[in-house]
């Protein structure tokens, strides 16, 4: 037996307000004044001057808006490259992603390739990237997906929706200000917060599950349970204690794995571009087969908080499209052998996964 020996976000800095300190963190880190720090922001924050006049712009330092219609492409962080090295005569000095998963895998993808040859899509998998990034900072405007902490960046890809993971793929420095998402809808709260939950449960009940993943995923739990089903928290406690679950889900499936919902969550994704946090939703819905105890939460959850969730949307696929999908699904062997264990194929068939997104 052989132990991952993971790398780990170098420095963290929580508290409300700490977006103030942006520029005392990353200052230090400048190599010079040709260059620049590269700000990557969810446009949803354009025009929004409580968040973007903080923002600290200096000498050549550049703020790119990135609209998360869609999620993160291969395509989009080649040309993002291609950009910066054409626009600036020298490396940047960082990166930071500024927003939810979508740009916080921005960010890392992009620091990935400035020091790595060819196409983004040629490093989707496990290990592939050989040169450290540029120096990347993550700052989440809104908790659940533990991209602060992963060692992942998910993309889509012209063959496959796939993470970059890697020991280079993880921050250098990640500012966690809970207070950067006081203004997020509250589906959106709801789904990016149940990916979370999802995390948790498919770490608690994995045949991978160790005691470094199970303290990290009953912490993170114990939290969501807490924020979503009781009525005791005000709204500063809830915003602080869902970035910290989100950090603790993600530290959790660090070593261990995700599961069911996210391997059909990301054929969803895949064939019709269903974003992450509400395709999990939409699956683990379904799956009381496998996780009897978190669906019936989960459905306990929604009630609570009235979320609909979107109905039928397999209704019109073909067959081809379920192959599609299906094809997405069961790639993701490590998910299913975490969810199942080593005999997975004996159970998860084609057949099994067809019946489950014709419910969808
Ligand atoms: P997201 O980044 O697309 O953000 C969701 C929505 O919330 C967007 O519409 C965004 O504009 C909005 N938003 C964000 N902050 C806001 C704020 N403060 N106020 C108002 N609106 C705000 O979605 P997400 O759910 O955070 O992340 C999903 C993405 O993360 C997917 O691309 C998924 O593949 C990826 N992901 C990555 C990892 C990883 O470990 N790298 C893990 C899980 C998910
Ligand atoms: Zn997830």
């Amino acid at each position: 037996m052989s132990y991952k020996n993971f790398p780990m976000v170098s420095k963290v800095i929580f508290g409300r307000g700490s977006f103030n300190q942006l520029s005392d963190i990353i200052e230090p880190k400048r190599l010079n004044t040709s260059a620049p720090f590269i700000f990557f922001v969810d446009d949803i924050f354009k025009g929004d001057a409580w968040l973007t006049s903080r923002i600290p712009l200096s000498y050549q330092d550049k703020v790119v808006y990135v609209s998360t219609i869609e999620e993160p492409k291969t395509e989009q962080i080649d040309q993002y490259v291609e950009d910066i090295i054409l626009n600036f005569k020298e490396r940047p000095s960082g990166i930071i992603g500024i927003g939810g998963g979508s740009l916080l895998d921005i960010a890392k993808a992009v620091a990935i390739m400035l020091n790595n040859d060819g196409e983004s899509k040629d490093y989707q998998g496990w290990d592939l990237v050989k040169n450290p990034a540029v120096y990347h900072v993550g700052i989440p405007t809104i908790s659940g997906t533990g991209a602060e902490v992963s060692r992942t960046t998910i993309l889509t890809g012209p063959e496959r929706k796939l993470g970059i993971n890697s020991d280079y793929t993880p921050f250098d420095q990640v500012l966690l200000d809970p207070e950067l998402t006081k203004d997020v809808p509250k589906d959106q709260w709801f789904y990016t917060g149940m990916d979370c939950y999802v995390h948790c449960i498919e770490s608690l009940s994995g045949t991978y599950l160790n005691a470094f993943s199970q303290t990290y995923g009953e912490k993170a739990l114990e939290l969501c349970q807490e924020i979503f089903l009781s009525d005791d928290l005000s709204e500063q406690e809830s915003q602080d204690k869902l970035m910290m679950a989100s950090w603790h889900g993600g530290m959790s499936i660090a070593y261990s794995q995700v599961g069911v919902a996210h391997a059909m969550s990301y054929g969803l994704g895949y064939l019709l571009g269903v974003k992450h946090g509400i395709g999990n939703c939409i699956v683990f819905d379904h799956l009381e087969a496998y996780y009897p105890e978190g669906v019936a939460e989960f459905k306990k959850m929604k009630a609570k908080h009235n979320i609909t969730l979107p109905q039928g949307i397999c209704a019109d696929l073909s067959d081809k499209d379920f192959n599609t999908m299906i094809k997405v699904a069961l790639s993701l062997e490590p998910l299913w052998e975490n969810a199942i264990g080593k005999n997975w194929k004996k159970t998860i068939t084609h057949d099994t996964l067809k019946a489950l997104y014709q419910k969808m």
